[in-house]
């Protein structure tokens, strides 16, 4: 694709991209969906992409299944295609969605193929995404050393970049996993190690704030924000997470982030049961089950049954404490079952795609050695041809002359009469027999006798046309079917043949040697038998022997 196709691919993805920048996901997926259905047959680039970006929208919209899908598709063209730079792009966005499924092993492979696929490219910001989203694999797998050591070389390089998103994201990532190692290390009772993960979590935040609020991105910030607000609460700063709750709860209202704000009612609650204010809990806990985000199969309501019961539990209400711990242990449980379900099918799907590609391999690799074989056999059959051919040719050959022999004669001639007869055409033919050659045998040899055939079939040549039908009968005796020649030009040519070898230099073969020929003439006049017309002019000859030889005798 060159690079005003790209270009104006570039330009089609734009409305949907910038889209899905603003949280608008739902309107990214209908706007790619009409950029897909627009892409040729062949455009396998502009679909590649569609379906990357498509993948990363089902992503952020929670459809975990239909991202890895997608996202498994557009890495398989741009494989075909050799895009390392679409490939790593296609990982990275699987790595992210492989991990939120919970199939941790797999995304990390997909995450250090993204690396892999990044560094031929050479292109820092992919390198630089590609080590995110590795961090964040190692991550969901409890590798929080290796988790940090790829994120924050993810960061340094997102600061050499100066790309605020791709530092936001390495801030908030390295914030998230310091928090995480800091609760761990609190429960395992290193305080000092907790606090100093905290410590790092915390400038963290506060970074990841700043270039939210320079890039003037409200959505971030809220991020940023709750992050913030944890540290605050791991660290029991319970005033300074109050405040932070309510910073962040105002800014989600204020630009309309729903979950956000639902998570600030989370924080809010857990802010009212460290203070031991549960009866307040316990009473905001129950207005929030009728919030819309809270049906279904939503995470928070987990939360819910989680909060309630604690506090329940702490009133020392115990009914109602099991009864929300039962209704936690229930969802908690389909949770599992529908995550399990789902990384089922992911991997079912994988297993499809794989054995689809295989068996397109093994049928595109049989269609190959077929096609090897036929080619194969075309040239076993040309091979066969030709030898055939020369079978054929060389069963109507006379190898000591190169004329024809006896079988041309047997199967040209009736046809030959035949056509002739038709086309009322003459033709004549000439039985010519060398003179008293046993004895040219007898005192010079048999192969002079042999070089005297040869060189008598060269003379023949010579003193005939390329149409007429030249042969070697056997022995020393030739036959002519002089196709098209009425008998007086067949005599002059028999004629002008029979001077021929008598004034041929023999002497070069054998000195002393002599070489004469007598021929006996006829033509078709009347004649419809070919063995007839041969006898014929057998009988010529004959009398041309009897006239003394080296003669022509015309019937
Ligand atoms: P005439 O003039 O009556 O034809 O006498 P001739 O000696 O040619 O008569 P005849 O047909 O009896 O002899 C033919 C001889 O040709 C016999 C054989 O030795 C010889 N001959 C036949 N085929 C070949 C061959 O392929 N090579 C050689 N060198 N001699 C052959
Ligand atoms: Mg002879
Ligand atoms: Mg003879």
């Amino acid at each position: 694709m060159n690079a005003s196709a790209l270009s104006s691919l570039t330009d089609l993805l734009a409305p949907a991209v910038s889209a899905a920048a603003r949280g608008n996901h739902k309107e990214g997926l209908r706007l790619l969906d009409e950029v897909l259905a627009s892409c040729e047959p062949d455009d396998n680039l502009g679909r590649a992409t569609c379906l990357r970006l498509l993948s990363l929208n089902h992503n952020r919209l929670g459809n975990l299944e239909t991202a890895a899908r997608l996202g498994g598709e557009a890495l398989a063209l741009y494989a075909n295609l050799s895009d390392a730079a679409g490939e790593s792009e296609a990982l990275c966005t699987l790595t992210l969605t492989y991990t939120q499924i919970g199939l941790n092993k797999e995304a990390l492979e997909f995450g250090l193929r993204a690396l892999q696929a990044a560094e031929q490219t050479g292109e820092l910001k992919l390198r630089c995404w590609a080590l995110n989203r590795v961090g964040l694999a190692y991550a969901a797998l409890k590798q929080h050393d290796n988790a940090l050591a790829h994120t924050a070389r993810a960061l340094s390089l997102a600061k050499d970049l100066g790309d605020d998103e791709i530092l936001f994201a390495n801030l908030n990532n390295l914030a998230s996993q310091n928090l995480v190692q800091a609760d761990q290390l609190r429960q395992q009772g290193d305080a000092a190690a907790a606090l100093l993960a905290l410590t790092q979590a915390e400038a963290q935040c506060e970074q990841a704030i700043a270039v939210a609020q320079r890039a003037g991105n409200p959505m971030r910030e809220c991020i940023a924000l709750v992050n913030r607000t944890e540290v605050a609460l791991q660290g029991k700063r319970f005033d300074e997470a109050e405040a932070l709750v309510q910073r962040y709860h105002l800014l989600a209202a204020q630009h309309a982030y729903p979950s956000i704000e639902l998570h600030a009612e989370f924080d809010w609650v857990t802010l009212l049961q460290h203070k031991d204010l549960h009866e307040e809990a316990v009473t905001h806990l129950q207005a929030l089950e009728s919030h819309p985000l809270m049906a279904g199969d939503s995470s928070f309501r987990l939360s819910l049954f989680k909060s309630l019961y604690e506090s329940h539990k702490q009133l020392r209400q115990f009914e109602p404490a099991l009864a929300a711990l039962e209704q936690h242990a229930a969802l908690d449980r389909q949770a599992v079952l529908r995550t399990a379900d789902v990384q089922a099918r992911v991997m079912m799907g994988r297993l499809q795609v794989e054995q689809a590609e295989l068996a397109a391999e093994q049928s595109r690799l049989d269609a190959e050695r077929q096609r090897l074989r036929a080619t194969q056999l075309e040239q076993e059959q040309l091979l066969l041809r030709a030898q055939a051919a020369e079978w054929v040719r060389a069963a109507r050959e006379d190898t000591l002359t190169g004329l024809g022999n006896r079988r041309v004669v047997d199967e040209a001639l009736p046809g030959l009469l035949a056509r002739a007869h038709a086309e009322q055409l003459p033709l004549s033919i000439a039985m010519a027999d060398v003179d008293h050659f046993k004895i040219v045998n007898d005192r010079f040899g048999h192969g002079v006798g042999d070089q005297v055939l040869v060189i008598l079939g060269q003379l023949l040549r010579a003193n005939t046309r390329s149409t007429d039908v030249l042969a070697r009968m056997g022995g020393e005796e030739f036959m002519m079917v002089l196709v098209g020649t009425p008998i007086e030009q067949a005599h002059d040519i028999c004629e002008r043949l029979r001077q021929a070898v008598a004034q041929h230099d023999w002497n070069q073969c054998a000195p002393g040697l002599r070489v004469t020929l007598s021929t006996g003439l006829v033509d078709r006049s009347a004649e419809f038998d070919s063995l007839r017309l041969v006898e014929r002019a057998d009988r010529a000859l004959y009398a041309a022997k009897h006239q003394g030889r080296n003669c022509v005798v015309r019937h």
